[in-house]
This record gives C-alpha cells, sequence and structure tokens, in this order.
C-alpha cells in the first residue's frame, strides 16, 4: 500500500493513476489531478471540497520536513538557532511543496477509501 500511496495509484484498483502524468514529484506548481480513475472510474474527489483536509496532511508533512532540515542544518552551525537554519528551512519547505500537495492528497484518498 506504501508503494501504492507513493506511486499515487488509484486505490481501488491498483492501476490506474491519479495524476495526469508522471510528474517529477519535486517540480513546482500545483500538481494536475486526474477527477476520476482512467482504468476503473473510481471517483478520487468525494465531494466539492473534499480536499480541504488533506491541508492539514500537507502542515504535518512540512513541520516534519522543517524539524528534519533544522536538524541536518545544526549540524553545519556552532549555535543552538542560527537564521541561516531557518532559510534553508524555507527552501526546502518551498521546494518539497508540491510533493507534500501530492503526497497529501493520496494520503488523504487512501484514507476515506472504504468510506
Ligand atoms: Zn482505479
Amino acid at each position: 500500500m506504501v508503494r501504492n500511496i507513493l506511486e499515487s495509484k488509484c486505490p481501488n484498483c491498483h492501476q490506474g493513476h491519479i495524476y495526469d502524468r508522471k510528474e517529477w514529484y519535486f517540480k513546482l506548481g500545483k500538481p494536475e489531478m486526474n477527477k476520476k480513475c482512467n482504468h476503473c472510474g473510481y471517483s478520487f474527489e468525494k465531494e466539492p471540497g473534499f480536499f480541504f483536509g488533506a491541508m492539514y496532511l500537507s502542515y504535518a508533512l512540512g513541520i516534519i520536513q522543517a524539524l528534519l532540515t533544522y536538524a541536518v542544518g545544526r549540524l553545519f552551525y556552532d549555535v543552538m538557532f542560527d537564521l541561516r537554519i531557518v532559510i534553508w528551512i524555507a527552501l526546502v519547505l518551498i521546494a518539497l511543496s508540491s510533493f507534500n500537495m501530492r503526497l497529501s492528497r493520496t494520503i488523504w484518498i487512501y484514507l476515506f477509501k472504504r468510506i
């Protein structure tokens, strides 16, 4: 299941793709998502506004990535909190924003697959 989530495959048939084309995960910009599975017709968006909840997952992913960036950045600076680490954290979060959006929506779809 983790592999299907990372590859953004349909939660119903595991054949179709949630996203239109095989996009690079770290591409900047909003990923283009299919409304339905191109293999089995499973609807990914249950209702209008369905993906608002995925923002919380995206937020959680961002927090984890910020903490990991801080932990790695801390190794390179002598003081406990160097403002340059904040810049690194911002750059990492901007670079991973598309990845977070795509992954959080995919996890959200898998969470509500049985409902
Ligand atoms: Zn499908």
